[in-house]
């Protein structure tokens, strides 16, 4: 059976689903792997690198006719275009927030199965969970660019020249993201707050070494599956109201908050920016095209506001430590691959709850039973829905998601 690697073509991504240790790994398991020439460029891999491993470097034609095609972010429309039915596309394929790809791959015909739809919780998806290994990354990184961007010290310096404090950094979400960007600021020297509306992530934060604060106004909201719920509009104006009091009180603020399939919640309002303190600085994680955490912030984009406050739209964290995070990224598809494949052939079986959990798409229909239902809307409805329609939806995560028809 041929397995094939394909070079991204999202702008800026520079990671690759399968780094040369992986090659060898698959090719033990009796399948052969192709790559596209280049495929491996942006996280340093060469070539040479992979027909050394053992695969086949080839054309992207090629690539594309494998029976398995392995990509890190969604195929473009060219891509699409080239597929048969019945290959398997395996890659972070984002069908919750994409349903007009989730569509097209419906009616190319493959099997498309989703590396974000793993349901996290069950103990052998652990090493599929490329959720977990992406957001770790990003959150690492987010720690960095706060430090990078803010022009003190953030830790405690005594100097001959006098004494800086150290940085007030505040972390906003300690999921897995949060969670990496405490340890990482803390590791850098600057004193932590961390603030999430899941109660019980305050041990976790604070074992990474973070003070958690707690906001009278708003009640614990945990989710289904480890997540967070939406926020009732209620709810969340209060939430945005006393935490702007905490975010006036820090240099950096770092916000990763998330509820799956929707848009990221607003933490950060007008009001909040206003009250920094000119030089302060947000890295919001949560920026994307369907809006962020911090109201202005733009994915990909850094803007200082009047009162000079620095909000870096962080996008494609991930992509920018590619050579750490395609070789995760690798482990991840490559142990969902083997999960999926039994005496070198597809043993695919939608009974299997994790299977269930990730194939999208089968047979010429979206068959995954969250989405099944769904009718595509276009990309500008569901950019300019607002918070307080989905806080009124009902919620649905991965885990949900993975109960098999
Ligand atoms: P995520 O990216 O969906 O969200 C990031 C954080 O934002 C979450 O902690 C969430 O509670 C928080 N958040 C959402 N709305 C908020 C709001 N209005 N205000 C403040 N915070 C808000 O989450 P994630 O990092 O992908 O994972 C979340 C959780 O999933 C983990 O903490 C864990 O409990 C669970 N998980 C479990 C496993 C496992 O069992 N192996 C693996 C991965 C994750």
């Amino acid at each position: 059976m041929k397995v094939s690697v394909v070079k991204e073509t999202a702008p800026g991504e520079r990671r690759v689903a399968l780094v040369p240790d992986a090659v060898v790994k698959l090719r033990t398991a009796g399948l052969q792997v192709l790559v596209e020439s280049g495929a491996g460029d942006g996280a340093w891999h060469t070539d040479d690198s992979y027909a050394e491993a053992g695969a086949s470097v080839v054309s992207r034609s090629e690539a594309l006719a494998a029976d398995v095609v392995l990509m890190v972010s969604k195929p473009d429309a060219a891509a699409i275009g080239a597929l048969r039915p019945g290959q398997l596309v395996i890659g972070l394929l984002a069908p919750l927030t994409d349903p007009e790809l989730t569509s097209a791959l419906a009616a190319a015909g493959v099997t498309a199965v989703s590396m974000d739809m793993i349901p996290r919780t069950l103990p052998r998806a652990q090493p599929m969970d490329a959720l977990s290994s992406q957001a770790n990354i990003a959150g690492y990184k987010a720690a960095l660019l706060g430090a990078n961007a803010y022009g003190r010290f953030f830790p405690l310096l005594i100097t001959a020249a006098g004494t800086a404090r150290p940085a007030r950094v505040l972390v906003l979400g300690t999921g897995v993201a949060g969670l990496q960007a405490i340890g990482t600021a803390r590791r850098l020297g600057s004193v932590v707050s961390a603030y999430d509306v899941r109660p019980e992530t305050r041990a976790e934060a604070e074992s990474v070494g973070a003070t958690f604060i707690e906001l009278t106004s708003v009640g614990p909201a945990s989710g289904e599956g480890g997540y967070a719920r939406a926020l009732t509009e209620e709810e969340r104006m209060a939430q945005q109201q006393e935490l702007a009091g905490h975010i006036a009180r820090h240099d950096v603020v770092i916000t990763t908050a998330q509820v799956p399939g929707r848009r990221p919640p607003l933490l950060v309002t007008e009001d909040a920016l206003k009250s920094m303190a000119a030089g302060s600085v947000i890295v919001d994680m949560g920026a994307s095209a369907l809006g962020g955490n911090v109201v202005g912030s733009s994915p990909g984009e850094t803007v200082v506001t009047e009162n000079g406050v620095t909000i870096i739209g962080a996008s494609g964290l991930p992509s920018s430590m590619a050579a750490a995070a395609s070789a995760m990224y690798s482990r991840n598809i490559s142990a969902l691959l083997l999960y999926l494949v039994k005496d070198g052939e597809l043993a695919l079986d939608r009974e299997d709850e994790l299977q269930a959990g990730v194939i999208v798409t089968s047979g010429g229909a979206i068959v995954h039973p969250a989405l099944a239902a769904a009718a595509p809307k276009p990309a500008s409805e569901r950019a300019a829905t607002s918070e307080q329609e989905a806080a009124s939806e009902p919620q649905s995560t991965p885990e949900q998601q993975s109960t098999p028809e």
